[in-house]
Formats: structure tokens, C-alpha cells, sequence
């Protein structure tokens, strides 16, 4: 567990949301005092009506019995065995449309998962006037007297664009928010407060277990700040190669092991990023790690054979955190400059965000809508 972690990061439109694995987390405010939710409770905002009507419209619901492949019900029957509450992942899938084929990351092909692309398809079948424009990168904010006038962006052309509005929402994701915040004097020149959820794949032989063909992390088991559920990773393949094995991707049987990381990473003005495993986060992997092995070796996992992939993150946040860059109404010092993603949560809610984050989006947009009529 010494190599350098890696961070998981795309750009384009719908964000990270088109490879995500569909994990609709905000039930685990119920289990887990450092939930996202309960995080934004200290903070006087209450997230509960919007993770409804999230849930409501991403259709989330959790992976149906008949949808659970053979694999993954292994785990399960061995995991409870092993005195571990096995339960369904809530997904954002439309289970009607859903063929099981297990490939979630590579942007589902059946219309079955959602990702944010589908609000942006109901904004061009809705007649308004609204117009998206994918090919701008934002550089900075305009803003004067405290008070924001627009934003700045460069097009596909290396043109300067400017943009004025009295409102500006930045959603530019927490490794990108950070970097505008600083080029627009909004913030010094280092963001600190960055977690990303580490996690590890810890897998091993079992000849035609066949789990990379089911869906991803059908089921999970809580531990407070952190969790396992079934997962492949073609990362094992030549790690376990190494070990003396001959697997192809159907003969890896593996289980994610995600953590709430401490939210002390940096970013600085030039983009790069510092983040330090501490021995709280080492500690935490170790014991998913043990728990983990524990249930491989009770499936039939050739106990030689396991192995773990290098520690990742896929999650980043916390760079703009309310109560210190952002206020409860997610407003920064420069008024009408709003920030909506992952950089607003304070720490790592050590569980999938997106769910989250859409509350929180759908809770600015009430206020900004509220404030509009006000002033009407
Ligand atoms: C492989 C993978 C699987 C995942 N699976 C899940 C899952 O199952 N469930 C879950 O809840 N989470 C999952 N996540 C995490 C989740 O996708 C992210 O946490 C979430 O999408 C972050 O949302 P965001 O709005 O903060 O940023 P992003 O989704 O990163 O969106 C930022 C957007 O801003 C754009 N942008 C960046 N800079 C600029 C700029 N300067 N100007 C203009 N636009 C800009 C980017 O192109 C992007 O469209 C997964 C992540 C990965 C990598």
C-alpha cells in the first residue's frame, strides 16, 4: 500500500456522472455520522425534501433479486456467514430498461442508467430559451465591488469570451472549482480541504466467476467510515499474472474497499495537487483490506492469488467547503457567485456523491429562484 494514489477525474459534458457505477449513496445518512448529508446538518442545511426528489427523478431504486448475478450472490450468502449485513446498493437504473451487462463505466448504451446528460436532453426538448455551450472553458470569474458581473472563458478557438450575468453557479468539479476560484481572486492561492473517497480493489483467482459480467457493486456491507461491495478491476489481471496465475478477466473475483479519507489534500494556483495518506486512512484500507480477503477466501478465492490494486480516488471534494469558502445558501464572499459540486462538501462522506450533489444543486436553484421572486 506504498505506491502514489490516483486520481480519477473526467471532463466533458454530464461531468464524471456518464462512467459512474450508478451508487445512489444518501441512504447511508441513516448509517453514518459523517454521511453528506448529515455533514451539511451542522452547517444549518437540511438536504432531506431534495434527496427525495432526487431520488425520485434519477429513479433509484435498489438492484432487484433477479438482477443480482450468481457472483455477487455468493458474496452475499458467504458474507452473511461471515456475520456481515450484505445489502443491495441503491442504483439510479431504470431496471425495466437494464440488461445486467455489467458495463456501467463505459457510459450505458441502453438508456437504462442516468447521468447528468439526461438533464441536459430534457433542456433541448423543453421549449425555452436556454443555451448550452460545451466548447468554453471558464478561466475566471468577473466580479466587482463584491458583487459578480459575469464569467470569462476561452472557446475551442483560443478566443477570449465574456459572459455577463448577476448570477453565477460554478460546477466545474472539485480538482477545477478550486483552480477558478484562485484565478478570480475569490480565494487564496491554495484550496485546501481535498478528500476523494480512496479506494482499493482487492481480488483474487476463481476460475469462471464470471463477476465482471454482472452489474458493479450489486450489493455493499457498511463499516462506518468505510465499505465493501463487489467489484472487478482489470488492474488485478497482470497483478495476479504476476503471482503465477494465467487469469482472464472472467477468473477475477474482487471487492472495493472505499474509505472516508481525511480531507487534507491541497491545490495551488499551478493546478497541482498534494495529498498525504494518513495513518487513519492507511489503517482503515488495512482492515477493509482483512475483510476483504476473509470473504474471498470463503467464495473459493485462491488464497496465493490475492492481491490489491494501487489505491485510487474517485470522488474528489471539499475545496470550497461550506463554512469556509461557501455560506449555507452555498454563496461565496462575492455575492450572487455560487459553487455547486462535490468542493462544497466538507469532508468524505466515504460513499458515492452524485446523489448529493444533485440535492444540493436542486436546493441553490430553489433559493435563486426564491430570491428572483423576491425581487419581482
Ligand atoms: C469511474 C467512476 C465511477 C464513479 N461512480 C460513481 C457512482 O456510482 N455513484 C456516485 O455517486 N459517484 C460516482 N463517482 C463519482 C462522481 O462521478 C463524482 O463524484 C461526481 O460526478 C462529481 O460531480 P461534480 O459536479 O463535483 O464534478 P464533475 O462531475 O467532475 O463535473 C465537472 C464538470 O465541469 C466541467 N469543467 C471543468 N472545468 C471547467 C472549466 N474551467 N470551464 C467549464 N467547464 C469545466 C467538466 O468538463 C465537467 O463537465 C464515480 C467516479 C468515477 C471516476
Amino acid at each position: 500500500m506504498n505506491q502514489p494514489a490516483e486520481l480519477m477525474d473526467i471532463d466533458g459534458l454530464g461531468g464524471t456522472t456518464p462512467v459512474s457505477l450508478a451508487n445512489a449513496c444518501y441512504a447511508c445518512t441513516s448509517c453514518y455520522k459523517n454521511s453528506a448529508t448529515a455533514q451539511f446538518k451542522g452547517y444549518d442545511l437540511e438536504l432531506f425534501e431534495e434527496l427525495l426528489e432526487a431520488s425520485n427523478e434519477l429513479k433509484v431504486g435498489s438492484l432487484p433479486a433477479e438482477m443480482m448475478g450468481p457472483a455477487t450472490r455468493m458474496i452475499v450468502d458467504k458474507g452473511e456467514k461471515l456475520g456481515y449485513f450484505m445489502e443491495p446498493m441503491p442504483k439510479f437504473i431504470d431496471f425495466t430498461k437494464c440488461d445486467g451487462c455489467g458495463l456501467c463505466i463505459l457510459g450505458c448504451t441502453k438508456g437504462a442508467k442516468w447521468d447528468a446528460n439526461d438533464f441536459i436532453k430534457e433542456i433541448n426538448e423543453t421549449e425555452n430559451n436556454t443555451e448550452i455551450l460545451s466548447n468554453i472553458t471558464v478561466t475566471r470569474v468577473i466580479h466587482d465591488n463584491n458583487r459578480v458581473n459575469g464569467v470569462e472563458g476561452i472557446d475551442s478557438k483560443g478566443e477570449t469570451k465574456h459572459y455577463h450575468s448577476k448570477i453565477v453557479v460554478i460546477a466545474a468539479g472539485a480538482l477545477n472549482t478550486p483552480k477558478i476560484l484562485i484565478d478570480s481572486d475569490v480565494t487564496n492561492e491554495v484550496c485546501d480541504g481535498l478528500f476523494t473517497d480512496l479506494f482499493i480493489t482487492v481480488g483474487g483467482y476463481l476460475k469462471d466467476v464470471n463477476l465482471n459480467t454482472e452489474i458493479p457493486m450489486g450489493v455493499k456491507s457498511e463499516f462506518g467510515p468505510y465499505f465493501i461491495s463487489p467489484h472487478f478491476s482489470n488492474q488485478l489481471i497482470p497483478i495476479i499474472e504476476d503471482k503465477g496465475f494465467n487469469p482472464k478477466a472472467g477468473d477475477i473475483m474482487g471487492m472495493m474497499v472505499k474509505i472516508a479519507d481525511e480531507a487534507n489534500g491541497k491545490i495551488y494556483s499551478n493546478g497541482s495537487i498534494e495529498k498525504e495518506l494518513t495513518s487513519r486512512d492507511i489503517n482503515l484500507l488495512k482492515e477493509g483490506y482483512d475483510k476483504s480477503v476473509e470473504l474471498l477466501k470463503a467464495v473459493g478465492v485462491d488464497p496465493s492469488s490475492i492481491s490489491s490494486t494501487p489505491i485510487r480516488g474517485a470522488h474528489p471534494g471539499g475545496t470550497a467547503a461550506i463554512g469556509k469558502v461557501v455560506d449555507k445558501n452555498l454563496e461565496t464572499r462575492i455575492k450572487g457567485l455560487f459553487i455547486a459540486d462535490a468542493s462544497v462538501i466538507p469532508q468524505a462522506p466515504g460513499r458515492p456523491p452524485i446523489l448529493t450533489i444533485v440535492a444540493l444543486a436542486k436546493r441553490l436553484s430553489k433559493n435563486i429562484v426564491e430570491e428572483i421572486y423576491q425581487k419581482v
